[in-house]
């Protein structure tokens, strides 16, 4: 409640606590500061105020970001119908004019708070479906749609600013006979495991994707392809010298990797024929013993 008004502001603030928890601000400014904070679910303004314009409040209230949803009540003098009007004008939205009654006032709140509540629910299962939709849900990596779309970005801008950009393709070696072995649970343990290997060795800006199954595909802008190689070789090492611990079978679970490596080769060269690349160095890996990295035919 923004009100200057001690006393008004008690009588407000004792009409609502038993179902609210209220903060009571006398001072526009920090007002407007304490909703962005975002912790807020309404706002109440008394249209009264002295010490400030109630009405340049309303709309710096709507106007910050984390507070544009915060749904802002008025309280109004039944003989200050134009600044009312004026402040539903601006986006407030809902009113409750004076002498004020205390069942009225629970009612619009209560039906505020909900349709905020709803909202916000809304808007956070939109955002899950966008995140689902890009996210392995087994690792938590990029998936193979994310990567597809990502990866005709970054060779666009490989492009443009005659920069690197180089792909490694990871398999995961005789991946089935540890699901035949051990039981598709701790091939699920081992995936994770990888990932966070993976995940955790690489720089903000390279991109990781589980591409399906037990393959992985990691994007680096801005590096050639022997450096590219150099972070194979280290993934390869990571993964082959630290044995796995896995819950659900033996304690130590030795794993080895194969990588191919392809770079990005100027103008002319796109996103399918750089994995390619990528695929068939992974396959040379495979057939000269798997454990291995092998980069791009020159
Ligand atoms: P290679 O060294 O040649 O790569 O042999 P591999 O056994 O790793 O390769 P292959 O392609 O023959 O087998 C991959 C196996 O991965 C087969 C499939 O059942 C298993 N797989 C694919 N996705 C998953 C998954 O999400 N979880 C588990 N546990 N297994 C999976
Ligand atoms: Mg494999
Ligand atoms: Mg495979």
């Amino acid at each position: 409640i923004v009100d200057d008004r001690a006393s008004s502001l008690e009588r407000l603030t004792r009409m609502l606590s038993a179902e609210h928890i209220v903060d009571g601000e006398g001072d526009a400014g920090q007002a407007v500061e304490r909703a962005a904070s975002g912790q807020y679910e309404l706002a109440i303004v008394n249209l009264s105020l002295q010490s400030a314009d109630p009405l340049r409040l309303c709309s710096q209230l709507r106007g910050q970001e984390p507070a544009r949803q915060l749904p802002i009540m008025v309280i109004a003098d039944p003989d200050d119908t134009p600044r009312m009007m004026r402040s539903l004008d601006l986006g407030v939205n809902d009113y409750v004019l004076r002498p004020v009654d205390k069942h009225e006032l629970l009612l619009r709140i209560r039906s505020q708070v909900s349709r905020k509540r709803a909202n916000d629910r809304l808007m956070s299962d939109v955002q899950r479906t966008i995140a689902l939709a890009v996210t392995d849900a087994l690792t938590g990596l990029h998936n193979r749609r994310y990567l597809e779309t990502h990866l005709n970005t970054l060779t666009r801008q490989a492009r443009e600013r005659e920069g690197d950009l180089s792909v490694l393709t990871l398999d995961i070696d005789f991946f089935k006979s540890i699901n035949d072995t051990h039981g598709h649970d701790v091939g699920d343990e081992v995936l994770k495991e990888f990932a966070r290997r993976l995940k955790s060795n690489i720089r903000g800006l390279d991109l990781a994707c589980r591409h399906g199954g037990e393959e992985f595909v990691l994007v680096m802008p801005d590096t050639d392809l022997s450096v590219a190689y150099q972070v194979g070789e280290r993934i390869r090492r990571l993964v082959a010298s630290e044995p796995f611990q896995v819950q659900n079978g033996p304690e130590m679970l030795t794993v080895t990797v194969s990588v191919g490596v392809a770079s990005y080769q100027g103008k002319g060269d796109t996103p399918e024929e750089i994995l390619k690349r990528s695929d068939e160095a992974l396959y040379s890996a495979k057939r000269e013993g798997r454990n291995r990295v092998v980069s791009q035919a020159a």
